[in-house]
């Protein structure tokens, strides 16, 4: 058992971008229906567990081109159209019950294969059977070390190459008909029948949508038949943004509801009406009290308005019962929480522990820890909350929450203590074992921590091909912040200037033209983009050698400055509302004019022969000497490292060094 952890009351409004680990349902899915597609996908906000890895390693063991990027968490899977490439291969799936099901029966898509695959001992114990059984019917051959035909791990499988009209016993798992069903559209003419029932509709679904979204919908006809009308690889899809986990961002949902007012927490990628269930979650946050609002792909929690006293059913979403059990401490009424009844037979009964847990902390729950130790049936909690109850508990300390090896009791007690309760900053709560989170969500508490601070701004300037770009992105997914290349607003302006037929030397043309555009910025991710009239060019389009040639001469117009400058400062406000943590804005004048005032401005420098280079290896015609020259010659807002930024040269430095050291002025400025 880890050591207990104790939480420190957040003592300033909670605002960032939460870190929430991507659904590894979803990451399972898209690494599977990716290698069945026709060409490459990026997989972003992919989620890196073990279970992700196994799949990603069985990839590559059957001649897969999959390559990942922990740090930013992509993954690129090179697709062959429903090609396997290994004939023969060994495979060890651990316990991951998604890779395990889903490699099988995409296996059997390969003609004349021989697999070995393994699993660990408890993977050995899990349902296998119906699946393997169902192969068969595809004329695939599952044996056993024994020799007989095999009924789980370990086992050989024979490989058909084709489904065909299948039929599944899925009743002991939902992911042995999601396996078969991912296959379909790579096998025409198949079909799959379910045998009785299966457990989790939801994740059904899942899969039926991701199918969809790869460019192949099946169809669920009304004798029960599963099938792909339009069959076919799937299609490579460019980028394809893995969902948040949506139990886990309920905890950030709730953090707004305990911390100061003025909270403000961005999750990235969140939307109800999503591939997950528990998203419904949401509607229960704003029922009692939570200002949610959808701001590009994601949503803004602020701090809720109050926490609503009331009667709410979690049976369809009910891992995220915890998350509103434990925010219920700090209602203005009782909360009544139904349908929780089987989670009292999941990672340990959930409503005992909960209820004896806030008894713990000095509340009444109905029923008692006591009557439902004494009665298995029950399948309710309410919490009656009282906060001077709670202050007398903890006035002799911060009390230990036990955790039962359940990742959800320790977050969601973990949320709550970020409450000031005692309004002095005073910790009261404490985690017994905080690493159980990992089986879900390893770095929940540093998330949970990397919210507490001030708002920020960074101001990066530099030369050509100084390191700008590579820093401020990476700085800006570590700490959540709202990245602005200012470089690429006066690409874009003098991309829409050369299209209207303004030319670089004719100062009245120019002025002429920039009176009739329009500027608005949209957020993907965390990167902000200047759109000129609606339209934002791609970055290759920004990076011709017509735009590197003339866009030293067109932002050295004053006209030119002014019309950017306005929309620059704006961006900060921007970061604000929109829930991030800070900004990193990079440029040539972000920390003499644009944000003198920023909390930390570094000035990037780097030799001349390995900016070259840099820009040699991009492949760019790019005449970054002419530029820079120009840059810190013109009449206004010349680039220069103006007193006290800090000068880092980065010729011999790494990446991840340069960030650290602006990481870490970052948080000396936020105060972490
Ligand atoms: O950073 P990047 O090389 O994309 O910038 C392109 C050009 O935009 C620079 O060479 C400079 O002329 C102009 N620029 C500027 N002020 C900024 C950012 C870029 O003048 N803040």
């Amino acid at each position: 058992m880890s050591d207990p952890l104790v939480i420190r009351p957040f003592l300033l409004p909670a605002r960032g971008v939460a870190r929430v680990p991507g659904s590894k349902s979803v990451t399972n899915r898209a690494l599977v229906i990716a290698a069945l597609a026709d060409g490459e996908t990026l997989l972003t906000d992919a989620l890196f567990s073990r279970d992700t890895l196994i799949l990603i390693a069985a990839l590559r063991s059957l001649g897969f081109e999959v390559s990942d990027d922990k740090r930013i968490r992509t993954i690129r899977v090179r697709g062959l159209g429903g090609k396997i490439p290994a004939r023969t291969a060994s495979i060890h799936v651990g316990n991951a019950g998604t890779a395990a099901r889903f490699l099988t029966a995409f296996l059997a898509l390969s003609p004349g294969g021989r697999y070995e695959l393994d699993g660990d001992e408890a993977m050995r114990a899990r349902p296998m059977a119906g699946l393997l059984e169902a192969l068969r019917g595809a004329g695939c051959r599952a044996t056993a070390p024994d020799g007989g035909p095999a009924t789980g791990f370990p086992f050989t499988l024979e490989t058909s190459g084709r489904l065909g009209a299948l039929e599944v016993d899925a009743s002991a798992s939902s992911q042995l008909l999601s396996a078969l069903l991912m296959a379909l559209p790579l096998s025409p003419g198949s079909s799959v029948r379910m045998r009785g029932e299966t457990v989790s509709e939801p994740f059904v679904e899942m899969t039926m949508r991701m199918c969809a979204q790869f460019g192949r919908p099946l169809t669920h006809a009304a004798d029960g038949a599963w099938s792909c009308p339009a069959p076919g690889p799937y299609a490579a899809a460019k980028e394809y943004a893995v969902e948040p986990d949506a139990t886990a961002a309920s905890y950030f949902i709730g953090l707004p509801a305990v911390t100061p007012p003025g909270s403000c927490v961005r999750i990235g990628g969140y939307a109800e009406g999503g591939l997950q269930g528990d998203t419904a979650f949401a509607r229960v946050a704003e029922r009692c009290g939570a200002r949610i609002r959808t701001d590009g792909p994601g949503v803004v929690v602020e701090s809720w308005t109050k926490v609503a006293s009331g009667d709410f059913d979690l049976n369809a979403f009910s891992d995220t019962f915890l998350t509103l059990a434990t925010v219920a401490a700090l209602a203005d009424g009782a909360v009544r929480i139904r349908g929780i009844g089987h989670t009292r037979k999941q990672e340990t009964d959930r409503v005992l522990a909960m209820a004896t847990e806030l008894e713990r902390i000095g509340l009444k729950v109905t029923p008692a820890s006591s009557a439902l130790r004494d009665d298995a049936c029950l399948s309710e909690l309410t919490v009656h909350p009282d906060r001077e109850a709670m202050r007398r508990v903890a006035s002799a300390g911060p009390v230990r929450i036990r955790t039962y090896e359940d990742h959800r009791m320790a977050m969601s007690f973990g949320m709550l203590g970020c409450h000031d309760l005692f309004g002095d900053g005073r910790p009261w709560i404490e985690i017994e074992d905080p690493a159980c989170t990992g089986k879900t969500f390893p770095d929940f508490f540093s998330a949970l921590d990397a919210l507490r601070g001030r708002f920020v701004r960074v101001a990066v300037d530099g030369g050509a091909a100084s390191g700008k770009s590579s820093t401020s992105r990476a700085l800006a997914a570590r700490l959540g912040l709202l990245h602005v290349d200012t470089g690429a607003h006066y690409r874009t302006l003098t991309l829409a200037l050369l299209k209207r037929g303004a030319r670089a030397d004719d100062d009245a043309g120019i002025a002429r033209t920039l009176s009739g555009l329009r500027a608005s910025s949209s957020v993907t991710g965390l990167a902000a983009r200047l759109a000129i009239d609606g339209v934002t060019p791609s970055d290759s389009e920004l990076r011709t050698p017509e735009v590197n040639a003339a866009v030293s001469s067109v932002a050295a117009h004053p006209a030119v400055r002014a019309f950017l400058l306005g929309h620059q400062r704006a961006q900060a406000e921007a970061a604000r509302a929109g829930g991030f943590a800070g900004l990193v804005m990079e440029g040539r004048d972000i920390g003499s004019v644009v944000m003198p005032d920023a909390e930390v401005r570094v000035f990037l420098e780097a030799d001349a022969a390995a900016r070259e280079r840099r820009r040699a290896a991009e492949g760019m015609q790019d005449p970054i000497g002419h530029r820079d020259r120009m840059d810190s010659t013109r009449a206004v807002s010349p680039m220069v490292c103006t007193p006290g930024a800090v000068r880092i040269d980065n010729t011999e430095l790494g990446l991840e060094a340069v960030v650290d050291r602006v990481a870490a002025f970052v948080a000396a400025a936020a105060g972490r």
